[in-house]
């Protein structure tokens, strides 16, 4: 059995992107079959890499400190996965931490230093962020996120204030751009300056939502983006690129260069600057997939225009099943519907909620997942499929509404059965008593 994540009924987790474009890049980098280790061993995977990341970043509208082809040694690499661009970069800025506390005083002692540097995010950020703690032996701290599902930067700041009173030293922060739980923004103009002020590393999660920032009307929400170190998206959830395509950008190459530059005569390269990277060093494994392929084919393909087309596009139908389910006044939305994800619940309560989703996905024919919002049990729905139309949306509304009618219709005559039963039982005692 396959879960079929591109039916227009799979509304779980957040889209994987496919397109018969990237099919075709795939396609090419497997024929291909070259192992990009390093500029010499295919010089185009590596090139390409360069091309494609400064047209994605400057679709993105990032800050030209990120790009290639800026001055500066900023850049950008492609990862396999959010979560190695989390941990690559927590232990980039774990060395860049202890680089800069040896040039301040030399005569410390690294080990005994380094288990003292915490990372922090918020409570709603993906697993994957703590799971980069645990790979990288760094305390992670979840700090709590305001009602909105937002870490603050007052809660930041009395973090930091209380571990450094407790001898502890700040070091990896992680913003979420799009929660996985509900596609909360966390106000990087509040966390920015806290994480300058500490020499903190500032790494932005915007795994899902980040691709809406092709579409200059969502880029208030990366407000304070300048204050970054690195920066992540998945192509391939939201830009139609197949899996594995996480685009990652760093403000200072030489910061990944400085961690993970291990030598060996059988790696000997061309001595290029870093505007030609030896991407070995930007990465974990050794080895590297022609990943850049696809993301090469899809934007060639699509163009700015037709891959804003399909972001927009996505966040209407989502708005259109909003509106359906608004209608419904046995459902409440929250929090409010963020790009193609619209979280709701009945107002009944959690148990009836969660019954819904079970029965739904028991039926196998809509596939949602749940979490929680103020302490609330949430179905989340996303539209995911590119091929989604508004018949689609309305099909899932009409499986969610059919099924809630016949639960509800459920409820109350199984209520009403355990009301007759306990009055019969009552009725049987005050017998027996007056016997
Ligand atoms: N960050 C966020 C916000 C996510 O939503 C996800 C996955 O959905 C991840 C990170 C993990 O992504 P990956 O599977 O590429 O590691």
């Amino acid at each position: 059995m396959t879960t079929r994540w591109h039916s227009p009924q799979f509304h779980a987790y957040y889209p994987t992107g496919t397109s018969f474009a990237s099919i075709i890049g795939g396609l090419l980098g497997d024929g291909l079959g070259v192992v990009g280790i390093t500029w010499m061993a295919s010089p185009a995977c590596t090139e390409l890499e360069v091309v494609t990341m400064n047209w994605l970043g400057q679709l993105l509208g990032l800050p030209k400190e990120f790009l290639n082809c800026s001055p500066g040694s900023g850049g950008g690499v492609i990862q396999g996965s959010a979560s190695e661009a989390t941990l690559v970069c927590l232990l980039a800025a774990k060395d860049k931490m202890i680089r800069r506390l040896k040039s301040l005083n030399p005569d410390i002692d690294e080990d005994l230093t380094k288990i003292k540097f915490v990372a922090y995010s918020s409570d709603q950020s993906n697993s994957s962020v703590e799971k980069s703690g645990l790979l990288g032996s760094m305390k992670m701290k979840l700090l709590k996120a305001d009602p909105s599902g937002r870490l603050r930067g007052h809660t930041l700041q009395k973090a930091f204030e209380e571990d450094i009173a407790n001898g502890l030293i700040p070091c990896y922060v992680v913003a979420n751009l799009g929660t996985t739980g509900t596609c909360a923004f966390d106000p990087l103009d509040e966390l920015g300056p806290i994480c300058q002020k500490y020499n903190a590393w500032l790494h932005v999660d915007a795994a899902y939502a980040g691709a809406a920032f092709i579409c200059p009307e969502y880029r208030h929400l990366m407000k304070g983006i300048e204050y970054a170190d690195s920066f992540d998206i998945n192509a391939h959830k939201w830009l139609l690129v197949l899996f594995d395509c996480s685009t990652m950008w760093v403000k200072d190459g030489y910061d990944l260069i400085n961690a993970f530059d291990v030598q060996r005569i059988y790696l000997e390269d061309v001595k290029a600057e870093i505007k030609i990277p030896d991407y070995r060093h930007w990465q974990m494994p050794l080895g590297r997939r022609f990943r850049s392929l696809k993301l090469w084919t899809v934007m060639k393909s699509y163009g700015a225009e037709g891959l804003r087309n399909h972001i927009r596009s996505q966040v209407g139908l989502a708005q259109h099943f909003a509106n359906l389910v608004q209608a419904d006044d046995r459902f409440i939305i929250e929090p409010e519907p963020a790009m193609g994800l619209v979280c709701f619940r009945l107002i009944e309560g959690d148990k009836i909620t969660k019954k819904l989703l079970n029965n739904l996905t028991e039926k196998k024919k809509i596939f949602m997942v749940g979490a929680s919002c103020k302490g609330r049990f949430i179905i989340r729905m996303v539209i995911c499929s590119q091929f989604t139309t508004k018949e689609d949306v309305e099909v899932s509304w009409k499986l969610i509404k059919d099924e809630t009618d016949t639960l509800i219709t459920y409820e109350k005559v199984h209520m009403k059965s355990i009301t007759t039963m306990n009055e019969n039982i009552k009725n049987i005692n005050m017998c027996e008593k007056s016997k």
